[in-house]
């Protein structure tokens, strides 16, 4: 059994206390639409153990954190991003991570999403 949190709103996905519409799930990966889309396909991966951020990640998470980036693309496709996508892993205060449970946002669609981030005025 991985570790969970009570008050975090992705464990209460995962333990099915709060309804998420899922794109994935096995044994320790679960992955749902994002709740506020911002491109046609928008989803969260995550890890079902509790781990707050990426910073906080060990050895013995490496085998879960491969197994995103592996099933990422294959999720993709599979949800209709078949010509690239984009993962983003905000982490911590300057990445700006509002829910403190590892996830990789997963995005696409048909056509090309905006800019990474936009450039500072030189
Ligand atoms: P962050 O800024 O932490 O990387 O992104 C958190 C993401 O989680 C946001 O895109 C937000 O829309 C999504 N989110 C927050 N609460 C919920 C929820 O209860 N259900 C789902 N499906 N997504 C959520
Ligand atoms: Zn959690």
């Amino acid at each position: 059994m991985h570790t969970t949190d009570p008050d975090c709103i992705f464990c209460k996905i995962v333990r099915g206390e709060i309804p998420g519409r899922k794109v994935y799930e096995d044994a320790d990966m679960l992955a749902f639409h994002d709740i506020q889309p911002i491109a046609p396909v928008h989803f969260l991966l995550i890890p079902k153990e509790h781990v707050p951020t990426l910073s906080e990640t060990q050895a013995d998470h490496e085998a879960v954190l491969g197994k995103m980036m592996v099933l990422a693309p294959r999720l993709a496709r599979e949800q209709g991003a078949d010509d690239g996508f984009r993962l983003i892993v905000n982490t911590g205060r300057v990445g700006r991570q509002e829910v403190l449970h590892v996830h990789m946002h997963v995005l696409g669609g048909k056509e090309p999403l905006g800019s990474m981030l936009p450039r500072p005025k030189t």
